[in-house]
């Protein structure tokens, strides 16, 4: 129980650096989401963020749950994924340039390492006389859990 707590403010303090390495507001709301999504591996979504919020006794009401998972992402302190038909999730990942790989019937995140797209799309895009200053990429499938089912 005190262990949990200390960890819970750990998380918190964590969650305070990054947004505040990000140029973002630390207000409570910003803290408290992204301090839930710091301590999830897969993504969720505003509903199971919110959910989990009320489990702890948060009175964050679904529509600032919304509205600040929105701005989190917008501000670049959280993915958002669309692997969900019909619904965005969030996940919480590192600030380098990656990918991920997601089951479509668990809905398993996995987060790729090192990018080797780029010359890739470098040579593309200039066939097109167009120059690639960024780019967004998320892989759909079956886990292997999934497959051996
Ligand atoms: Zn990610
Ligand atoms: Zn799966
Ligand atoms: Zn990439």
């Amino acid at each position: 129980m005190l262990a949990g707590m200390a960890q819970g403010k750990q998380v918190e303090r964590q969650a305070r650096e990054t947004l505040r390495a990000l140029g973002a507001r630390p207000t409570a709301q910003r803290v408290t989401v992204l301090a839930e999504l710091m301590g999830e591996s897969n993504d969720l979504t505003a509903q199971e963020l919110h959910q989990r919020l009320r489990r702890r006794g948060s009175r964050l009401g679904l529509a600032t749950v919304y509205r600040t998972l929105g701005l989190l992402s917008g501000e670049g302190a959280i993915d958002a994924l669309s692997h969900r038909p019909g619904e965005i999730s969030y996940r919480w990942c590192g600030d380098h340039h990656h990918h991920h790989l997601v089951c479509s019937s668990c809905q398993n995140v996995v987060e790729l390492g090192d990018c080797e797209l780029t010359p890739w799309l470098d040579r593309v895009a200039a066939d097109h006389g167009f120059v690639a200053t960024a780019h967004r990429l998320d892989v759909a499938g079956l886990c292997a859990d999934c497959r051996a089912a």
